[in-house]
């Protein structure tokens, strides 16, 4: 195991009470899966969570475009209240479109939302990690890197200041391991957490895999065959498969640090020293005059 990676574990109490946290992703399925347990686990330890999905994911689902815009939006507002997001947004770029948008604009949009709820971190998209095909993944990615610092300077949107919002950069930052190979430092306990994001997972039915326990056992029935694993409802159905067949890389993932579940991450932290260089070098030198 590199010395460098750090295993982050559950907090007793709340000791994040009063951050906020946004987590930003483009597609429905996007953070159940690559940060389900992280976001539960900081709302657990006081966090505010909130959600932005940038897409409107209307290429994934069973329908026409129009039902998939339908059908994702709806299924996005049950999968954040199953991880217990308290405000949810979205962005409705249209789906595997988003290298023609205005980087600009998108960024303008996040500054906004970072300033309105004060976000202190961000969970999203690593901008420069390798092997990502969707261009709805770089491009939040980098619009919200971009946004994180940005937000904190008075001259970028300055109406923003009229309409009474300050200035406020975004100083955490965990990045999804979204593609084998990207590089990670982080690795969170998801143990704990497990059953919430196994709750969210099941609420993407669109795209995620979240109704494949259902139809399974749909089929099986018509076959006159049933799996025990699959108990006797749907939802028994669904939560019983994410579990059985669609957590392999949390497994995966927490089996060197003796976990049962974990979800890796690059974790910066940006914050400012309790005490900046300059000012410890006056308490130590200064004289009187
Ligand atoms: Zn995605």
């Amino acid at each position: 195991m590199s010395p460098d990676i750090v295993v982050e574990r559950d907090q007793s109490g709340q000791p994040h009470r009063g951050k906020v946290f946004a987590a930003i992703h483009a597609h429905l399925d996007d953070v159940p899966y690559y940060a389900g347990g992280l976001c539960a686990k900081l709302i657990a330890e006081g966090y505010t969570g909130c959600l932005i999905r940038t897409s409107n994911d209307e290429k994934c689902g069973r329908g026409t475009i129009a039902q998939n815009i339908l059908s994702n939006q709806e299924e996005h507002f049950k999968m954040a209240a199953a991880l217990g997001f308290k405000e949810t947004f979205d962005f409705y770029y249209r789906n595997h479109r988003m290298n023609g948008i205005s980087s600009t604009e998108i960024r303008g949009r996040l500054i906004l939302l970072f300033r309105l709820l004060k976000v202190d971190t961000v969970i999203s998209f690593n901008p420069w990690g390798h092997g990502e095909e969707n261009p709805d993944h770089w491009v939040t990615g980098r619009a919200v890197e971009e946004a994180c610092w940005m937000s904190g300077m008075a001259n970028d949107f300055p109406e923003h200041l009229e309409a009474g919002l300050r200035p406020h950069p975004v100083c955490e930052r965990y990045y999804f391991y979204a593609r084998s190979g990207q590089p990670y430092n982080r690795v969170v306990d998801a143990g704990a957490h497990i059953e919430k994001k196994i709750d969210a997972i099941v609420e993407c039915r669109s795209q995620g895999g979240g109704d494949l326990g259902s139809k399974l056992r749909a089929e099986l029935a018509r076959q006159r065959r049933r799996l025990p694993l699959l108990g006797d409802s749907d939802r028994t159905a669904d939560r019983a498969y994410v579990r059985q067949f669609l957590l392999d890389d949390d497994r995966e993932y927490g089996q060197p640090h003796g976990l049962a579940f974990a979800e890796r991450f690059f974790y910066l932290d940006h914050r400012p020293p309790a005490r900046s260089k300059v000012d410890a070098y006056i308490g130590k030198y200064a004289v009187p005059a």
